[in-house]
């Protein structure tokens, strides 16, 4: 727990945290929300617009977690609004059929050339769940290769060493997690390309797919190094495993089409989540043709859903979707460029020593000199600094995801008034930064 000073106090935020406390394991319905990375009361958001958070207190941040992703058009969007309540006005779960799922399904097909069948889920984690089961169904075979420091949601076996907040709260592969679930599971190091090959060389015919984050956000921003993906395509076809990419944080954000938009290397499998369900539970996994006709009903691997294609979160998602055009993208990737340029300035400015890494419009700041390849590198940051950085910008009205292993978010919305109210708060959080030790932290 960080023992930093907390320039304000936020009383009212406290209260509900010592109400939820009560009622709910640690006080959060996920854990990075509880802030035990940084220290401090969590804020309790009562609202958003445009760029802008309101916590239960009153005040007002500039916001660059988006929800971890989904506002990519900012919170509040009018016409993403309008959509809700045009389709709320209807009923809100039938437990059939719907046109909205098709024509969101639709749009997916036609943005991701891969993706030529889609199945819609509630989360990326039984997005990424649905995938691993059906490359099981389909290869016949057990075994799957992921990357340390990649999350892919909290399916038992792609647990281990995992991101996000399993990385931010230092667990070891969590308690609860069978054996069995987890030995099917091969961890390699990230941009390790000859990890994968040995672990293929090692389990000749048993390796189901290999799951990659597209461009990884969990560990902090760390891209692909150029040819990785392709190398582990090129891997997959070899041996006759699937090469599963995980775009629930990229797709829809990075691009058009997502991180495949980006680099062009056509995985067999594909989940996506946040920016497609517009602020609601939606997600999905597509890909092949051949492999999509083996899931229930059309083939014998089964998944289902009571809330899967639910109208309201295909409404927004919908409509989100149809809002992000290229100006759209070039926009927030304007956005992010600017930030990415004054945050490095403000901490060069004050001699912290940081690397900001970035895949398209996604970045981390890491507190070290060194480029961050894989999780080890991630983790030997200096965190302590990102704490009292952290904790400056958040007094400063700034409001950044609690941990050093998470990628910063912007939107459509981050306008000038937006980005000056963040260029003005830098100054003294990278001074902040400087003066901090490990002590403080
Ligand atoms: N995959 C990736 C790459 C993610 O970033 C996440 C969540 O952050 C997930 C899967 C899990 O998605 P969800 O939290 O919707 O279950």
């Amino acid at each position: 727990m960080a023992r930093v000073s907390f320039p304000y106090s936020a009383p009212v935020s406290q209260t509900l945290f010592d109400r939820a406390a009560a009622v709910t394991p640690g006080g959060v319905n996920s854990p990075v929300r509880a802030f035990r990375a940084v220290g401090g009361t969590p804020r309790f958001m009562v609202s958003g617009t445009g760029p802008y958070l309101t916590d239960a207190d009153g005040r007002e941040y500039v916001d660059l977690v988006c929800s971890w992703g989904p506002m990519i058009l900012g919170h509040s969007h009018p016409e993403v609004i309008a959509a809700v309540q045009e389709a709320v006005s209807h009923g809100t779960s039938f437990g059939t059929p719907g046109e909205g799922e098709v024509a969101l399904a639709e749009e997916i097909v036609a943005r991701i050339e891969p993706v030529e069948q889609v199945r819609l889920v509630s989360s990326g984690t039984e997005a990424t769940m649905s995938a691993i089961r059906l490359a099981r169904g389909f290869t016949g075979r057990a075994k799957v290769i992921k990357f340390a420091g990649c999350y892919h949601g909290h399916v038992d076996a792609l647990l281990a060493s995992a991101g996000s907040g399993v990385a931010t709260l230092g667990l070891p592969d969590t308690p609860g997690v069978t054996g069995a679930q987890a030995g099917d599971t091969i961890v390699v190091p990230y941009n390790d390309l000859e990890a994968v090959q040995e672990a293929f060389h090692k389990h000749p015919g048993e390796i189901a797919c290999v799951i990659t984050e597209a461009a990884p956000g969990n560990m902090g921003v760390v891209p692909p190094r150029p040819g990785f993906n392709e190398g582990l395509k090129a891997a997959c076809a070899k041996n006759g495993a699937l090469y599963i990419s995980d775009e629930v944080m990229t797709g829809f954000r990075t691009s058009k089409a997502g991180w495949y938009g980006v680099d062009g290397v056509k995985p067999d499998l594909m989940t996506f989540g946040k920016v497609m369900g517009g602020g609601f539970p939606a997600a999905a996994f597509g890909g092949r043709a051949d492999v999509m006709a083996h899931l229930a009903p059309a083939g014998p691997v089964y998944q289902a859903g009571t809330l899967s294609g639910n109208p309201v979160a295909t409404a927004a998602g919908l409509a989100q979707l149809r809002l992000l055009d290229d100006a759209a993208y070039d926009k927030v990737n304007a956005v992010s460029e600017r930030l990415r340029g004054l945050v490095s300035e403000a901490l060069g400015k004050e001699g912290v020593a940081h690397r900001v890494q970035n895949a398209s419009n996604m970045f981390t700041v890491f507190f070290t000199d060194r480029e961050v390849r894989n999780y080890e590198e991630a983790k030997a940051q200096e965190s302590f600094r990102f704490t009292a950085f952290f904790h400056s910008m958040l007094s400063q009205g700034v409001y950044l995801p609690p941990s050093s292993f998470e990628s910063w978010f912007v939107s459509t919305a981050h306008d000038e008034r937006a980005v000056e109210r963040i260029a003005a708060a830098l100054p003294a959080a990278a001074r902040a930064a400087a003066e901090a030790t490990e002590a403080t932290a």
